[in-house]
């Protein structure tokens, strides 16, 4: 990972932690994600961590899913010191099997897989002769509760000093605890939506059995990572950062503004290809809204200049628009160095504003994942090779729900904590064949409408991304009793909550309707409008 910077402030130091041990289970975010919706910090660790290398002492630990058998010979497992580490151990799944696996190598693979739901029967003991604690996990739940399942393997017996504390009709050991310490397996996975109270047992682990404080809000953080950004710059650090009016660089501009002032400068490259007037409107919320130190500079020529002629590959629009924002940002950067070299208490430009999240940090750290390979943004790794600059990433512990809420706490307006995402090479992909000023104007006019027709309708915020393409066809139409022979908007519209999937959204046709009348009516140059009812897969979210 290219912070080669020590944290002066881990979040892991400041609040209470839970300790996720990742097995490479698809959903082992999502226990952190859960933990976190509980006001409960989580991080996530590969399972292989060592626990003496770590540093610091979780208030729990859970051990995730996994796609391997506890007995094969090279199957993961987890440092056996945290049997010692005396805090509590949750094992979903997989976790279950290892914890199983340690007391006694007694996991076996099933006759039958058992996938998706089952019916789980609690079995609780009181407080007689293995004391109260057993119960915990399922305290307030219901003695019936479905839940979501995904195994194949199970356990052949009970460890020794375990009893039985859930069942299906297909795991007799759904869930076990251990009669002497806070140990815990569960078959079924919690962290997932389909396990309708799994957060609720999730909190009875975190809250009431480790006894973590639910103290993670981001009112806390923002001022935590503010005292981490001081601390890491110093006192005359200055940063450097490139923002696109998205949430994510708006709001890692914005604490860093908070942290350092004028201290840190904020580049808006308007590339020529971004939406209609977009460069305008963040330049005032940015600077009057938000306060933010930010340089504007319009490139739009020298990029239109070098998109100019080019129609067969869609890659090298993106590859030239992604060259060009590197050429205009350092030499904007080597400007503004210049310019705050006379400043007094302030010392050279060394750092790089980045907006990671957390997910790129768990892609990057993941025990399926490429090993430590993290997912640079392209602008930025070619950044980072022209400019000797170590990076500075305030986001790099959040999801993206936790980014918006952040961004509504510092006072960023709804409008931009909520955009929908918008890709590096704008409209460029959008204007199927050549960009020329003339289809970004036609792309740019029709987005715009069909933009403010969604919000008009209340549905800005239920659909993830929505667009309007120009298609590089021409079709005949009639206007004013005259033939026209004009282009065609494609528009596009999706939900998805991953953006790995996505469907199309089903408007209603009165709202379709709408749209296509006003962008036939106000745009020059177009006769006719389509709706793109294309899922991914097979299809893209962009077009190009
Ligand atoms: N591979 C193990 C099994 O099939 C664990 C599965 C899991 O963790 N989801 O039982």
């Amino acid at each position: 990972m290219a912070t080669d910077t020590k944290d002066p402030i881990p979040p892991h130091k400041t609040f209470d932690t839970i300790l996720v041990l990742d097995f490479g289970s698809q959903y082992s975010h999502l226990i952190t994600r859960r933990l976190r919706e509980l006001n409960v910090y989580s991080e996530m660790l590969p399972c292989t961590q060592k626990l003496a290398e770590l540093g610091w002492t979780p208030k729990g630990v859970i051990l995730s899913g996994g796609p391997y058998s506890v007995y094969w010979d090279d199957a993961p497992h987890v440092d056996q010191a945290v049997f010692e580490l005396n805090v509590p151990i949750l094992g979903i799944c997989y976790g279950l099997q290892e914890i199983a696996w340690h007391f006694g190598k007694n996991v076996l693979a099933g006759e039958k897989r058992e996938y998706g739901h089952a019916n789980l029967k609690v079995e609780r003991h009181g407080d007689g002769e293995v004391g109260g604690h057993v119960d915990k996990l399922f305290k307030g739940l219901e003695d019936d509760m479905e839940v979501w399942m995904s195994h194949g393997d199970k356990l052949s017996h009970l460890p020794e000093g375990f009893v039985t504390v859930a069942t299906t009709a297909n795991a007799p050991f759904a869930g076990m605890a251990n009669k002497d310490k806070p140990l815990y397996g569960i078959q079924f996975h919690p962290e997932v939506t389909h396990t309708k109270r799994g957060k609720e047992l999730l909190k009875n682990f975190a809250v009431d059995i480790c006894q973590a404080r639910t103290d993670w809000t981001m009112g806390k953080f923002v001022d935590q990572e503010i005292a981490r950004i001081r601390a890491l710059v110093g006192e005359k650090g200055q940063v450097i950062g490139a923002v696109s009016g998205g949430v994510d660089s708006t709001v890692a501009a914005k604490l860093m503004q908070e942290a350092i002032g004028e201290r840190f400068h904020a580049v808006l490259v308007d590339n020529g290809v971004l939406r209609l007037n977009e460069a305008q409107q963040v330049k005032k919320t940015l600077t009057a809204g938000l306060g933010i130190n930010l340089t504007v500079v319009d490139a739009s020529e020298r990029f239109l200049g070098r998109l100019k002629g080019v129609t067969d590959d869609p890659e090298k629009k993106r590859k030239i628009i992604g060259n060009t924002f590197i050429e205009v940002f350092q030499e904007t950067a080597k400007e503004i160095a210049a310019k705050a070299a006379g400043t007094p208490n302030a010392g050279e430009i060394e750092w790089l504003l980045q907006g990671t999240l957390y997910p790129d940090v768990i892609e990057s750290i993941s025990f399926k994942g490429p090993s430590a390979t993290i997912k640079t943004h392209h602008n930025v790794g070619g950044l980072l090779e022209g400019m000797h600059l170590k990076l500075i990433e305030p986001l790099r512990e959040l999801f993206k729900d936790e980014v918006r809420e952040l961004g509504t706490n510092l006072g960023i307006p709804e409008d931009l904590v909520w955009r929908h995402p918008f890709p590096g090479p704008g409209i460029a992909i959008r204007i199927l064949g050549e960009v020329t000023p003339e289809q970004v104007r036609i792309a740019r006019e029709a987005d715009n409408i069909f933009i403010e027709e969604i919000k008009a309708a209340g549905l800005y915020r239920k659909i993830s991304q929505a667009f309007a393409a120009l298609l590089p066809v021409k079709a005949v139409g009639v206007m004013g009793d005259k033939r026209v022979h004009d282009q065609v908007i494609a528009l596009r519209a999706v939900e998805t909550s991953d953006f790995m999937t996505a469907d199309w959204y089903p408007f209603d046709g009165e709202f379709l309707k709408r749209v296509s009348r006003r962008i036939v009516n106000e745009v020059n140059g177009v006769c006719r409008v389509v709706y793109d009812i294309t899922s991914k897969p097979p299809g893209t979210i962009e077009m190009e």
